[in-house]
């Protein structure tokens, strides 16, 4: 339920309202957008619905929403047009067209300077790593865990990127936060529901990545979970990221479904943006869909990225070389013309 209230109503009418709602067993959240005060409630077992609609009666409410949708708080009708979620101050979404870029996993400081600043130069606005690595076999590189970390800390100061970096575990979330500006949630945990509310009980950016047989009602009760844990006050801030599913053709790593791009935007008011590389898994099929993830109204991308991608230690097969990455961002600058969009941040030519 959304209680929109009175343009004339006050912070502490918002006060009261929250105070009732509570009283009445449910949560409630902060939904408000510019000037216009709403609170959304959240109900628990025993709340009563009836109850909750009663509060309509107040004389600074203007008028309740009930949303039909099971995700309450990424249902579109939760948010007054399409959000907007920043990552450090860099803003995803509306027109504002976020490109997130780096290695797979941090490897060393020069092979994530080296990836940073070929990222950056060519228009790249958030660096990405992996320092915690979600490998299918236990004997793959791991990652180099919370060292990782500091280096993703250390270049994106340098460079002047904000970070997105992957949380694996409930017990790291603490420290990936300490660290990075946004949190990953990966396919493989994009259904691991104590790391979900974990992650959103940071108050920091979720960047939700799509599990590799998940619906898009899976996909957007996932994000409900993070919104819900927000502590009372944050933002809104869930960015998801279609990346392909699997499919019976073994010839792309995944299938990239970007029908979900519009799809998951008719239905939410969450940023949706388009992994290329995890979805194909082939450097040359990269460019081509990250155009197409343009073409498909997304509201970013994100890409890997690597100075040598025949040495690296996790998805070389997939990673753009910086002078690769760099020819694509050209044309993505021209096709984010036609969408009415721009980079996140201007493009950096040396
Ligand atoms: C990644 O982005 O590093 C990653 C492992 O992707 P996914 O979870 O989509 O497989
Ligand atoms: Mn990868």
């Amino acid at each position: 339920m959304i209680f929109v209230l009175r343009p004339s109503a006050t912070l502490s009418d918002r006060q009261r309202l929250v105070h009732e709602i509570e009283k009445l067993g449910a949560r409630a959240h902060d939904v408000s957008e510019g000037s216009t005060l709403a609170v959304a409630t959240q109900s628990a077992p025993g709340a009563s619905t009836s109850a909750l609609g009663a509060l309509q009666a107040l004389p600074f409410v203007e008028r309740v929403l009930t949303i039909a949708k099971p995700y309450k708080l990424a249902a579109r009708e939760a948010g007054k047009g399409r959000s907007v979620v920043s990552i450090g101050s860099v803003p995803v979404g509306g027109d504002s067209f976020a490109v997130i870029a780096g290695p797979c996993a941090v490897e060393s400081e020069l092979q994530l300077r080296a990836s940073a600043l070929g990222a950056r130069d060519a228009g790249a606005s958030i660096l990405r790593g992996g320092a915690y690595k979600p490998r299918t076999s236990p004997y793959s590189f791991q990652g180099l865990g919370a060292d990782g970390l500091k280096m993703l800390r250390d270049v994106g100061d340098e460079l002047e990127m904000p970070i997105v970096t992957e949380a694996l575990d409930p017990r790291d979330v603490e420290l990936v936060a300490r660290y990075a500006d946004a949190l990953q949630i990966g396919s493989r945990n994009s259904q691991n529901f104590p790391l979900l509310s974990e992650a959103g009980r940071t108050g920091k950016p979720v960047m939700l990545k799509r599990g590799m047989a998940q619906t898009l009602k899976e996909l957007l009760l996932a994000a409900e979970y993070v919104l819900r844990a927000a502590p009372a006050g944050a933002a809104a801030s869930v960015i998801l990221c279609e990346r392909g599913v699997r499919s019976f053709d073994g010839e792309t790593r995944n299938l990239l479904d970007l029908a979900s791009v519009p799809a998951l935007q008719e239905l939410c008011h969450l940023p949706v943006i388009v992994d290329p590389s995890h979805a194909t898994g082939r450097s040359e099929l990269v460019a081509p869909m990250a155009k197409a993830a343009v073409a498909a109204g997304a509201d970013g991308l994100m890409v890997e990225v690597h100075p040598d991608p025949l040495a690296a230690r996790s998805d070389g097969r997939q990673a753009l070389r910086p002078s690769e990455f760099a020819a694509l961002m050209e044309k993505v600058e021209r096709l984010l013309e036609i969408e009415g969009k721009q980079l996140a941040t201007p493009l950096r030519r040396p």
